[in-house]
């Protein structure tokens, strides 16, 4: 699907896309139980009571039943320690009636995250948070991407945004956002450039950015006077009140294609995750090939 400019703002809408993909998966799901008898079936794992990770997990829940799929909501005290959790996430790897496994991040800081995601199995990992998951991303094998960078390298093909020898700047090095969407710009051919919190002069190498990804965590962070006129700019922030990585007005009056905040790269996300449960599924049920329009598929260079 292709979606073209609007003239004004020139706005990467991700709302739109992200219904679409939805309907794809619940049509996916609806299949899958004609042929086998079985709902794809998501595992909701929540540690502690952080108001904002829990209402994260809600809108996913919501969402699985809005696509006829399962979810199961595990949810544990804020004092479980590392070797609980990665026992309880080992049980649903194991637990054949669960396809996918969504561990909600951050989780407390005494819990050693990555042993806890460590413990997903590489089959059900529909959010792309394990090891095995960036690797195959990095190779460019098939697997499961990392949520949003998936989402945001789909927004930019709907809206034909090619990379292909553009210069792309990272802002941001996480393993969930801003290292795997380099990766996958790289897989599209762009020379990436990556930023962070050691980076110096910033600014300077943000303007000589064709394609900008702000994934800082700083609200109102990248400023319009730091983007070339024209530049193509993705806002993986959010934060309370709507607001995003990017200075919105100022940006939109320079760059030539902005993704919104609200309303941009975050109904992709659990698009993306939604439609990789219904791949593991597919997967693990012995259902369809994947759809061929699947987040981690990676692009060939003839394409
Ligand atoms: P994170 O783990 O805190 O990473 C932030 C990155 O920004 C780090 O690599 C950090 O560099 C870099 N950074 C911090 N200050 C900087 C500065 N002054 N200059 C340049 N780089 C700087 O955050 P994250 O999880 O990747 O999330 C980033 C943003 O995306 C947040 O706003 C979050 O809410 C949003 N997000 C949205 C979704 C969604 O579904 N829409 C999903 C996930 C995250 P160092 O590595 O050097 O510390």
């Amino acid at each position: 699907m292709t979606i073209p400019a609007t003239p004004d703002a020139h706005l990467m809408v991700g709302t739109r896309l992200a219904r679409d993909i939805l309907i794809r998966s619940a049509e996916r799901a609806a299949a899958l139980v004609g042929r086998t008898g079985r709902r794809p079936c998501l595992a909701t794992v929540l540690v502690g009571d952080d108001p904002a990770s829990a209402t994260y997990v809600r809108m996913k829940r919501n969402r699985c039943h809005e696509a006829g799929i399962d979810s199961r909501y595990v949810h544990l005290p804020a004092g479980t320690g590392t070797a609980e959790l990665v026992t309880r996430i080992a049980d649903l790897s194991a637990d054949p009636a669960v396809h996918g496994i969504l561990l909600q991040h951050p989780v407390p800081g005494h819990i050693d995250e990555r042993a806890a995601f460590e413990a997903i199995a590489p089959a059900k990992d529909v959010d792309g948070v394990t090891t095995h998951s960036f690797g195959t991303m990095a190779f460019g094998l098939p697997g499961f991407v990392s949520c949003t960078p998936g989402g945001i390298v789909r927004l930019l093909d709907a809206y034909g945004v090619d990379p292909r020898g553009r210069h792309a700047v990272v802002i941001g090095r996480s393993p969930i956002l801003g290292r795997p969407v380099g990766m996958l710009l790289l897989a599209r051919d762009a020379t990436v450039t990556y930023c962070h919190s050691r980076t110096t002069d910033l600014p300077a190498i943000v303007g000589g950015a064709d394609l900008v990804v702000a994934a800082v965590g700083r609200p109102n962070f990248v400023q319009g006077t730091w983007l070339k006129p024209g530049a193509v700019v993705v806002d993986a922030g959010y934060h309370p009140g709507g607001v995003g990585d990017v200075d919105f007005d100022a940006a939109r009056a320079v760059a030539g294609m902005l993704t919104p905040v609200p309303g941009g790269v975050g109904p992709m996300t659990i698009a993306i995750l939604l439609e990789q449960t219904v791949r593991a599924a597919e997967e693990q049920l012995g259902g369809a090939a994947a759809d061929p329009l699947a987040a981690g598929r990676p692009r060939q260079p003839d394409q």
